[in-house]
């Protein structure tokens, strides 16, 4: 068999856990198996980078964060190939744009266009375990890319559709994926499985087991994957297409993104081309909306609107500065940007054949006394915007009424 195996940052965080690693790899080398390993940065060192830069600038040019973040991954390969000789395995490093994965020149965010795994497949037939750094690649330019944070999933699952693997498994931390993050709510279940779509909806509303672009890869390509943990030998979660009796279940997750920044520009004149104006401006800055609200105000004076959205908060300053630019030609109030925000969302196939679960959610968070200050939907999942501070109990409240023991379904 042909497998594509990832490794996470916690999973490689000291040489005793590398160790661990390699033990693991050259258990499955042991039965015959032809291993891809794909490491990321060791635990806290991508955003020790981060804070370096930031330290010097607050918005440091792209293409040098990229030159930065990608020697973390380099570090867990090297470590990662030496930890495998010394068990007696013949195992050889590639970073990304040696593993032959190219990009688009979108620095810090970049997209993998292909990869050509000429390279892994020599290596592999030579006998060697072949370990690739995650979330790098490179233009067909050579300059140097990442794929943003979490992207060493996407460099998993994309090197396992290249290369036709047989399996590909994501080591991380816990267990799987659970109804909701194990750490934040005791009683969170293991999941046995779940659905491409409710994957990307919980990974991109803040699940961050896996990363949201990694599962649209795997969703586009057909790879289904398994996470797992590093540390035990226990099935994991199998994540792979729709199927009928997934729909049984409502919800099958609960999701608290503490990541979300809002951006609200008060006083918007109300004619047409100004919301067109303003994404335009933040798309060409490469920033990713999340939810949008806008009302046009009926009340005295003139028609005006609030127009609010959501970006991830490490988009915040620059996402304030697109708009700062805006000013004289929009003709708006003041900008209002704060990240004391939470997004709270239940994501479920089910939905799309049950009522009333929108309504249930906002019952559970008036019980608790939790304001509402944005709500979007989708087929699957429901989310809502509410104070950071009660993020945390919001969450616990409504998995144990969605999910937790006697929840009704
Ligand atoms: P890695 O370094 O292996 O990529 P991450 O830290 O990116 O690991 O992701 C694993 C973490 O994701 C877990 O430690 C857990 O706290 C968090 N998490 C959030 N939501 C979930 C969920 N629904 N199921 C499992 N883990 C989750
Ligand atoms: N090291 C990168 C990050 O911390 C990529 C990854 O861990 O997947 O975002
Ligand atoms: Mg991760």
């Amino acid at each position: 068999m042909l497998i594509v195996q990832k490794y996470g940052g916690t999973t490689v965080a000291n040489t005793d856990l590398i160790k661990n690693v390699a033990a693991r790899v050259a258990k499955y080398h042991a039965q015959g198996d032809q291993i891809v390993v794909v490491v990321s940065a060791m635990s806290g060192v991508t955003d020790n980078l981060i804070k370096l830069a930031k330290e010097i600038m607050p918005l440091p040019n792209e293409r040098e964060m990229d030159m930065l973040l990608a020697t973390g991954e380099q570090t867990t390969i090297a470590l990662s190939a030496i930890s495998l000789h010394a068990l007696g395995l013949p195992a050889v490093s590639l970073t990304g744009a040696q593993a032959g994965i190219v990009t688009d020149g979108v620095h810090t965010k970049a997209k993998i266009q292909n990869i050509t795994p000429k390279r892994i497949h020599e290596l592999l037939n030579e006998g060697n375990v072949v370990i690739v750094a995650g979330f790098q690649g490179q233009t067909i330019e050579g300059q140097v890319t990442t794929l943003g944070r979490g992207g060493s999933d996407l460099t998993a699952i994309a090197l396992a559709a290249a290369l036709k693997a047989d399996l590909c498994q994501i080591y991380t931390d816990v267990d799987g994926v659970y109804t909701a993050d194990p750490r934040l709510v005791p009683g969170a279940k293991k999941l046995e499985e779940i659905s491409y779509d409710e994957m990307l909806e919980l990974a991109s509303l803040g699940a961050k087991v896996m990363q949201s672009r990694s599962v649209e890869f795997a969703k586009k390509f057909g790879v289904v994957f398994e996470v797992r943990s590093s540390l035990n030998d226990n099935p994991g979660t199998i994540v792979k297409e729709e199927t009928k009796n997934m729909e049984d279940i409502v919800v099958r997750g609960v999701s608290l993104d503490k990541n979300q920044a809002k951006v609200t520009l008060v006083d918007v004149p109300d004619k047409p081309g100004v919301a067109a104006r303003v994404f335009k401006a933040i798309g060409d800055a490469n920033i990713n909306v999340d939810m949008i609200v806008q009302n046009i105000s009926h009340g005295s004076g003139k028609p005006a609107t609030d127009l609010s959205f959501t970006v991830d908060k490490a988009d915040l300053l620059k996402a304030q500065k697109v708009i700062d630019g805006l000013k004289k030609e929009i003709s708006f109030g003041q900008i209002i940007a704060t990240d004391n925000i939470g997004k709270l969302s239940i994501v479920g196939v089910g939905m799309k054949s049950h009522t009333g679960v929108a309504g249930k959610l906002f019952e559970i968070l008036a019980r608790e006394g939790v304001n509402i200050d944005m709500i979007s939907t989708s087929e699957i999942k429901v989310s809502v915007v509410l104070d950071l501070a009660k993020g945390e109990q919001a969450m616990k409240a409504v998995h144990e009424a969605f999910l937790g023991f006697g929840a009704m379904e």
